[in-house]
């Protein structure tokens, strides 16, 4: 950048030539342009020097500000003025807040006018260093406030930043002098090197900002907010403020991520990331944690009341109807409080119990809250401990499988059974599956379970087709864990053939809720199965969405009516008429129909009358040991059979054992 060569500007007049031209020069003359010389060697050396030695500070000092100190102090001291600033430019607006300065008398508010008058805002102007040997004449800019400050000589140099310019570096003399070449370079190169570190500067808190937020919706990430509480938590200590933590998960929010694709679920997770800013206080923070699970951290919370209030205002904040480019949404959130009550709470400590409460929130049903306390830590440990010894009842072999009953509705005859697991636990008895599947689905211990039961399963219904020669069925329930394994086909068609089961007589039980939330990568899995000739079997059908769209999209043989439906038959005429729509929506669709939970005969009837081919229920049988199932086979195949069906033998075909009746 070259400096500026006004008529009030310009370099010094240069010694060594005027000094030497003329021969025959006197003595003395030739004397005082030789210690001119020398001064003016050694002032280069020394802003050599303090360029160098500034240049180091910068290498190793991240504390701009004390960089700038030093600046301000050294170029004030190499170049032997009176004021030395380093003005930096505030943002759209035409002001220079004063960083750091030397001689300076004040500066109201830390702050000088940078507007294109002054020599700082000339010289931003410019993109130039400004140099003023006579500020009396000056032109270019409004000298006055200079003057005002006792100033006559001066030069500004611009601080350039990667984005436009940082500010200025100023340096100003009351009295008159000519600012040399060296002079002007000197204050340019130490500008330089404060432009090199305010730039390393951007840079690193751009890299820490990056490490610490998350790059979708700008908010704090885990390692922030995990920092914050724990800072919020040693103030609790030292001053004894309150502080809560509320974690947030969106209800359904997979089901925009599946219909609508990620970036509509990215805009409302964006959207909803700025409802939450706008709903708490500057000073707490607000965290996206993992998808659709947030975190905010509350100190100086008011206690309970005001924590519940904030959960309140926080559910309305995301009630309200978001309109975006992909549409209007209605969302709700469960929402999990933690309150930091005792000296061992840690950050990691509340953010497990608010996550416990928020579980339990949404046990609840959508846009609910809860509040972490003795009882949801009684259920946390009691959780815990079921976990640990889940793990020890597959090595030990204390799980068992039951066998429930499927059979025509009409004859009676079993068509297939449903494999249920039971957990023989040594002290507590028999636990039913509801107490420990969850818990399996959570630790990932499903797997094993899961091809536990299977291998067990298959291997009993190859015996059973083996000792009544029939192509009997066994459904076995899958989770969405296991359905979302990609090797899962593979794993099932592979035990049922080791097993020597008869083809196709396998069918996996799935729930409506499974198919949603896996979408994207259980459809594939759903195509395989079908493909390796393993049935597929709706479970619950009612209780989820219910919805059409699912019964066409997978290739399903077969769906479970749940109990519900089932329960009101008889009593409920809107249950028949819904009943009776669901089975003829599935002949329709080629798929036959199990009814669950057939108490009565009453029922029985009803649903024979409405055309549902097969139930299953305690009016049949409940879910029996194998032995006793064995049994209930033995005579159902011995009675029902031949009495009601005397075609049954077309039971060969395994195909046709679950379709539609005609
Ligand atoms: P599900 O698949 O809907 O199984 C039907 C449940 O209803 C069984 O409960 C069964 O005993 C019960 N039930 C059958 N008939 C009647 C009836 O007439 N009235 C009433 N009130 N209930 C009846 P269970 O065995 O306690 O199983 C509960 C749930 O646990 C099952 O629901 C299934 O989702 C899950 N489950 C069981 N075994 C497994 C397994 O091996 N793997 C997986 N992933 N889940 C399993
Ligand atoms: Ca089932
Ligand atoms: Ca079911």
């Amino acid at each position: 950048m070259a400096p500026r060569d006004d008529a009030n500007s310009g370099t010094a007049p240069s010694v060594r030539p005027r000094a030497l031209r003329f021969a025959g020069v006197g003595l003395f003359a030739w004397l005082t342009a030789r210690r001119e010389l020398e001064r003016q060697l050694g002032r280069h050396a020394r802003q050599h020097e303090a360029v160098a030695r500034l240049g180091q500070i910068a290498l190793r000092e991240h504390d701009l500000r004390r960089l700038i100190d030093e600046v301000v102090e050294t170029v004030a001291r190499v170049l032997d003025i009176h004021l030395c600033g380093v003005l930096k430019l505030r943002e759209g607006e035409e002001r220079l807040d004063m960083i750091s300065s030397v001689g300076y008398h004040e500066v109201p508010d830390g702050s000088l006018p940078g507007g294109t008058g002054t020599q700082a805002g000339y010289a931003l102007l410019r993109r130039e260093p400004v140099i003023a040997h006579d500020l009396r004449r000056e032109t270019r800019f409004d000298p006055a406030p200079l003057l005002e400050q006792g100033m006559v000589s001066g030069m500004n140099a611009v601080i350039e930043a990667h984005d436009g310019p940082f500010g200025v570096l100023t340096a100003h003399t009351s009295r008159r002098r000519r600012f040399s070449t060296d002079d002007v370079n000197f204050l340019v190169a130490v500008a330089n090197v404060l432009s090199a570190a305010v730039e390393r500067q951007r840079k690193e808190l751009a890299t820490k900002h990056a490490a610490l937020h998350d790059p979708l919706t700008g908010l704090a990430n885990r390692t922030l907010v995990l920092d914050r509480v724990d800072l919020a938590l040693a103030r609790r200590l030292r001053e004894g403020v309150d502080v809560a933590l509320l974690m947030l998960d969106l209800d359904r929010f997979k089901l925009i991520n599946d219909s609508l694709g990620h970036a509509a679920g990215d805009e409302v997770l964006v959207a909803l990331a700025s409802r939450l800013r706008e709903a708490v206080r500057s000073s707490d923070t607000v965290a996206r944690l993992s998808g659709d699970e947030f975190v905010l951290v509350c100190e100086r919370s008011g206690g309970v009341r005001r924590v519940v209030e904030l959960a309140e205002r926080l559910g309305a904040a995301i009630g309200r109807p978001l309109i975006l480019s992909s549409g209007e949404h209605f969302l709700t959130a469960s929402i999990g409080i933690a309150l930091a009550e005792t000296k061992a709470d840690t950050a990691a400590s509340m953010l497990r119990d608010a996550d416990a409460a928020m579980y339990r929130a949404k046990h609840r049903g959508p846009g609910r809250y809860e509040l972490f306390d003795g009882t949801v830590r009684d259920q946390v440990l009691t959780r815990l401990r079921t976990e640990a010894e889940l793990r020890h009842a597959i090595e030990r072999g204390e799980l068992c499988v039951h066998y429930q009953p499927i059979v025509d509705a009409t004859s009676g005859r079993p068509v297939a059974t449903e494999a249920l697991v039971r957990w023989e636990h040594p002290t507590h008895g028999l636990i039913p599956p509801l107490d420990f599947i969850p818990i399996a689905e959570e630790t990932g211990l499903i797997i094993e379970l899961g091809r536990y039961v299977l291998e067990r399963a298959c291997a009993q219904a190859a015996e059973w087709q083996r000792r009544f020669d029939v192509p009997l069925q066994m459904f076995v329930n899958a989770s969405g864990c296991q359905i979302a394994h990609p090797l899962f086909p593979a794993e099932v068609a592979d035990i049922a053939i080791r097993s020597g089961l008869r083809p196709r007589t396998l069918g996996i039980e799935v729930t409506e809720s499974v198919l949603i939330e896996e979408t994207g990568s259980s459809m594939g899995v759903i195509g395989e199965l079908h493909a390796h000739g393993l049935r597929l079997i709706l479970d619950d059908f009612g209780t989820g969405y219910s919805s059409l769209s699912y019964l066409r999209r997978f290739p399903l043989d077969a769906v479970k009516v749940d109990r519900s439906f089932v329960d009101g038959l008889g009593s409920c005429s809107q249950d028949a008429a819904i009943m009776k729509s669901i089975v003829e929506m599935c002949h329709a669709l080629g798929l036959s129909v199990v009814a669950e939970g057939v108490e009565s005969e009453q029922q029985r009837r009803q649903l024979r009358r409405l055309g549902c081919e097969h139930i299953q229920g305690y009016l049949v049988s409940r879910a029996l040991p194998v032995d006793e199932a064995g049994a209930f086979l033995q005579s159902g195949f011995a009675g029902g059979c031949e009495a009601v069906e005397p075609g049954a033998a077309g039971h060969a075909d395994a195909s046709l054992v679950l379709r539609p009746s005609a």
